[in-house]
């Protein structure tokens, strides 16, 4: 078996006397910093940032040595990573989409390297894939993501998930380089199983040559009170490479930079980090099943069609999040 340990080394990149460590994706994905700056978080979806804001950001983690930025159709932010891509065209960017037949995904893949203003898409994934089933689904689309591949429009393809069928079907399917799969302490999100079942299939996908980089990893904020705990277990994993951890701030930034780099985070920034404002976010593919409303111990959730938040009841308590089995409520 190899290891995330084994096949790292380390650069000095940046500045800011960060020390952040590249890693090769598997056995034949590309090299790249430890920590995927998670692009969800500077998205119109979450509504953090405004798009300056994103951008800035994005320039801010580049110049400290990130190398990367994962993002997704959906996510609606392909204009903010562009701009920040224009200082620093050798930044690779991840994409993903829910297209189903070959014609969705040629259209997804123009459309990334439209408006993400890339003539290769580096990493482009199938977004969301839960099982063999799922994949067989969706055959049409992964066909033209391998033809793509063959055409040096993407460089490296393969599958994100939050199930641990789709980590082992990823990890089968002919032609995929990349698994992105949801990994944190606690095992939050994971809709077919417990930690150990995901564990496993990761070890699996691993010792096939899989690049394994883990989302979710603060299962949505719900861990981030115990960040260096639950950074320092996926960091661990042996097969999992790399992080896309969600960043809205420089102080976010600053504090994964320095948890990364083992380098002591001071008192003020501990402070500021606790001070940041934070809400509950309620996905917009929340499906209505009413499955978070009894965990809340505050009343504080609602459901009409959808469900949502009297923000001034919520007390962030986290009990919510482990309840919803399409990982919509996150705290943010
Ligand atoms: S975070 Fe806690 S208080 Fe807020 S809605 Fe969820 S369960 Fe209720
Ligand atoms: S459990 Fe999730 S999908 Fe179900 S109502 Fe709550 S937020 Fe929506």
């Amino acid at each position: 078996m190899f290891g995330a340990h084994l096949i790292c080394y380390f650069l000095y990149l940046g500045f800011g006397g960060y020390r952040v460590r590249k890693v090769k994706l598997g056995w034949r994905g590309p090299e790249v910093s430890e920590i995927c700056f998670g692009g969800l978080a500077i998205s119109p979806l979450q509504g953090k940032v405004s798009e300056q804001e994103g951008v800035n950001l994005l320039k801010y983690a580049f110049e400290r040595g990130i190398t990367w930025v994962d993002t997704a159709e959906i996510y609606n932010n392909y204009s903010r990573i562009a701009l920040a891509l224009l200082q620093f065209p050798d930044v690779k960017v991840v994409s993903k989409s829910y297209a189903v037949t070959a014609r969705e995904m040629k259209l997804s893949i123009e459309n990334a390297r439209k408006k993400l203003n890339k003539d290769i898409v580096d990493i482009f994934l199938l977004h969301e894939q839960e099982s063999a089933h799922t994949l067989k689904g969706h055959e049409g689309a992964w066909q033209e993501l391998q033809e793509a591949k063959s055409k040096g429009l993407v460089n490296w393809i393969g599958i994100s998930t939050h199930a641990i069928a789709g980590v082992r079907a990823g990890a089968l399917q002919p032609g995929l380089d990349i698994i992105h799969p949801l990994l944190n302490y606690q095992g939050l999100g994971i809709i077919d199983g417990n930690l150990q079942e995901m564990l496993k299939a990761v070890e699996f996908a691993a010792e096939l040559g899989i690049g394994i980089y883990a989302m979710k990893v603060l299962g949505g904020g719900h861990l981030a009170k115990e960040a260096e705990k639950a950074l320092a277990f996926v960091r661990n994993i042996e097969g999992v490479q790399a992080l896309a951890l969600g960043m809205s701030s420089q102080d976010e930034i600053d504090y994964n930079l320095a948890v990364f780099a083992g380098r002591d985070i001071s008192r003020e920034l501990r402070n500021r980090l606790k001070l940041q404002k934070r809400q509950l976010f309620i996905a917009d593919w929340c499906q209505g099943c009413g499955s978070c409303l009894s965990v809340c111990p505050q009343g504080a959730l609602h459901l009409d069609q959808k469900v949502s938040v009297d923000q001034k009841a919520c007390i962030l308590c986290g009990y919510c999040g482990r309840a919803c089995p399409h990982f919509c409520l996150k705290i943010i």
